[in-house]
């Protein structure tokens, strides 16, 4: 097993291998020796980043309506997306599984019938890719 630090250095529940390269891949965590690593992020304000977009969304799924129990991703975590509201939709499980780790948009191209409010949606998308550019570019020309 894996020690897994918080932000502050203080120890969370230990994780597997697997977890903890899984996170420092995703530039989530860093390595601090062979059996440790530190998460660059603060897991239990994810959950309240969770709770604000369930709210927010009314705990309805953008994607089809139905009640929504999780939240999906605009930007994929695995493509660096945020874990801040803005880049989370409520959705239920069955269009969070279906979607997996396809783009917002093509999901929306598949789901654009069943859709409760298509400008809503999309706004949100447009928005929440937008901002990860910027983010990106900030992440750039500071190490310039
Ligand atoms: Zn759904």
């Amino acid at each position: 097993m894996i020690t897994v630090l918080n932000v502050d250095g203080q120890k969370l529940t230990p994780c597997v291998l697997d977890r903890a390269w899984r996170e420092v891949n995703r530039a989530r965590a860093v390595w601090i020796d062979e059996q440790t690593i530190q998460l660059l992020y603060n897991p239990f304000s994810f959950r309240d980043y969770r709770k604000t977009a369930l709210k927010r969304d009314k705990y309805t799924c953008l994607w089809c309506g139905r009640p929504a129990t999780t939240v999906d991703h605009i930007v994929p975590s695995s493509k660096g997306g945020s874990d801040l509201p803005q880049n989370l939709l409520a959705a239920c499980m069955a269009c969070n599984t279906k979607r997996g780790n396809r783009s917002a948009f093509s999901y929306l191209i598949e789901k654009v019938f069943s859709v409760p409010n298509l400008i809503k949606l999309s706004y949100r998308i447009i928005k929440a890719r937008r901002n990860h550019r910027q983010t990106n570019r900030c992440k750039y020309s500071s190490t310039a």
